[in-house]
């Protein structure tokens, strides 16, 4: 059968292949694979020459994959996960879509369009790519950090902006002069209305019939011991769901989703249901990168390199600029601040939705796609650049105040436990006071791995600190008997608490390797014969910790082969004993 007549499969072939074969060449070349998968999706796009795929396919495509991802990062987040990020993600964001919305207008002002054309680009340039900023969060296991949630908080308000303004520019168009019926005031309103109500409809229904029926769907099939089945139910769940919701209640794909990884989250099989939704999700993240590429055409560069220059300036700079600004606002430190705001500097899927339409409706020029496109991938190709500066800066500010004697990488005697000198806490930091004891052990983290070593410590009598960012998790550690800090652990401010001079040992618990590395550099650095443990889930992570200055790292997946392995040896001997 001739490729013509068979355009998903020749789609989805020449995207894996290619982003495969440039991925692997971008490997080698130590440059990210996703700008292979870029490129990929440059050259089979219809503005190189060669094959071309089928755009609109590709774009469908993509969207599965936008689909797995948000739903992957549903099932790791709780209501009230969500409900706690609420508080600064809603006005943060509504504050940076205008922000940006009116530097983007600027933009188009100066490039002589007119109003309707310059909001619709503002917005294009007010969205982050779900997408890639979740991919990033994951591979730096941020997802469950405080940055981590309230980057996907940001993201999930930005979404639902979004849909409500996909909604409102087809009903908008006639009044600002593109083609549609100019609808009275009234009717917009109405419009709004019942999008809203639509969308309110579906997180009820779903809050209600869903927490219902979902899990006692997924224990039911776990129940049958097949994992084919099991498999299929996690994918049913995810894309079902996700499609009744942008079908019958004009949500968007990726909120259905996410909503219905929150219900699914919340059983015990959340585990089981995330190993299984991501082997696809992988390859369809892949393809959502081609098909980004597909829509990219070069020429643009030559043709208006100043636009375009505009336009990352607000994607990257004004935007990271705005959301820093809104955080410090919100009493964030700079360091959290300054990692959340970088990592929202980039725009990506809903952008091209949304000036697509904008084309469709006659609001704005053509030229505004062919920005838009240019800005999306440029950001996400400069992004981990933007990203690595501000992990870069947190850093170097780490050292900047240990050499000036304020922080934590001086040597013994430990600097006086000095807050951190920034005039605005953490939001639920009571003032903090430091620790009395001396010749503790000191937990950070009191999660899956923390609670346990601290109820082992405690048990054997030994006085235990621990530190902790989770309130809920601060409140276990306390009945349990350990005295608490609250805080980051990888901060200066934490650390200054928790009388690291005068320690015996610290287990640094906490699954996210940059943080750990934080704070067993600092650790050391205070107290050069205290005894490090800390925890690893990769052979990169297990080697920066020991290089951090860690005595004894142990890495999760070792520690269970030599559980397994101790348990075969005893089954033999007990066989051998039996023998004689
Ligand atoms: P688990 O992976 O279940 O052992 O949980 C890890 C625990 O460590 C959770 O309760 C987190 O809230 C906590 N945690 C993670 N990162 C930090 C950090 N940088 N400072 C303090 N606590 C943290």
């Amino acid at each position: 059968m001739p490729a013509h007549q068979t355009p998903l499969i020749a789609t989805i072939a020449a995207g894996l292949v290619l982003a495969y074969i440039i991925g692997l060449i971008a490997h080698r070349l130590r440059i990210q694979p996703l700008v292979g998968y870029l490129l990929a999706g440059v050259m089979v796009g219809p503005f190189t020459p060669g094959f071309v795929a089928d755009q609109a396919l590709a774009s469908e495509l993509a969207e599965i994959g936008v689909i797995l991802l948000m739903f992957g990062v549903g099932l790791h987040f709780s209501l009230k996960d969500l409900m706690a990020v609420a508080r600064v993600a809603v006005p943060g964001a509504l504050l940076e879509i205008s922000a940006a919305t009116l530097l983007g207008g600027g933009l188009a002002w100066l490039m002589g369009w007119g109003l309707a054309a310059a909001v619709v680009f503002g917005l294009a340039l007010s969205v982050a790519s779900t997408a890639v900023v979740v991919r990033g969060l994951q591979e730096r296991r941020m997802l469950e950090t405080e940055r981590g949630r309230i980057i996907v908080g940001w993201l999930v308000v930005e979404d639902l902006a979004m849909v409500v303004a996909l909604v409102l520019l087809p009903a908008l168009a006639g009044m600002a002069g593109g083609h549609g019926p100019a609808l009275s005031h009234q009717a917009v309103l109405t419009t709004l209305g019942i999008t809203l109500a639509k969308v309110a409809g579906f997180i009820i229904f779903m809050l209600v019939a869903g927490r219902r029926i979902i899990p006692w769907l997924m224990h039911y099939t776990a129940h049958t011991g097949s994992r084919e089945l099991f498999r299929l139910a996690v994918y049913a769940t995810a894309l079902g769901i996700a499609f009744v919701a942008a079908h019958f209640f004009e949500a968007s794909f990726a909120l259905g989703a996410f909503v219905a990884g929150i219900v699914l989250g919340e059983t015990k099989l959340s585990q089981r249901a995330t190993e299984e939704a991501m082997p696809l999700r992988d390859a369809f993240g892949v393809l959502f990168f081609v098909s980004v590429g597909m829509l990219f055409n070069p020429a643009i560069l030559l043709a208006r390199p100043l636009a375009v220059l505009g336009t990352i300036a607000v994607i990257m700079l004004a935007k990271t600029a705005v959301v820093y600004g809104a955080l410090r606002l919100f009493g964030y430190r700079r360091t959290t601040s300054l990692s959340v705001a970088a990592r929202l500097g980039l725009i990506g899927e809903f952008s091209f939705i949304l000036i697509g339409l904008g084309v469709a409706l006659g609001l704005v020029p053509p030229a505004a796609r062919d920005l838009v496109l240019a800005g999306a991938i440029l950001s996400i190709l400069l992004n981990p650049v933007l990203v690595s500066l501000a992990d870069g800066v947190v850093e170097v500010k780490a050292r900047v105040l240990a050499a000036v004697g304020r922080g934590p990488v001086v040597p013994a005697p430990l600097p006086e436990p000095v807050a951190e000198p920034e005039p605005a806490p953490e939001p639920e930091v009571v003032a903090p006071t430091p620790t009395s004891l001396s010749g503790h052990d000191i937990v950070v983290g009191h999660g899956r791995v923390g609670s346990l070593v601290t109820a082992g410590l405690l048990a054997a009598g030994r006085p235990v600190l621990v530190i902790e960012d989770r309130s809920e998790a601060r409140e276990a550690a306390r009945l349990a008997g350990a005295e608490v800090i609250d805080g980051n652990a990888a901060t200066p401010a934490a650390l200054a608490l928790a009388n690291l001079a005068g320690a015996q040992r610290l287990f640094v618990t906490i699954p996210e390797s940059f943080e750990a590395g934080q704070v067993v550099m600092q650790a050391r650095a205070a107290n050069p014969g205290l005894e490090i443990l800390a925890r690893a889930h990769s052979d990169a992570c297990y080697e920066h910790l020991e290089n951090m200055g860690s005595n004894l790292t142990i890495l999760g997946e070792r520690e269970i082969a030599h559980r397994m392995l101790e348990r075969a040896r005893q089954d033999e001997v007990a066989e051998l004993v039996k023998a004689e």
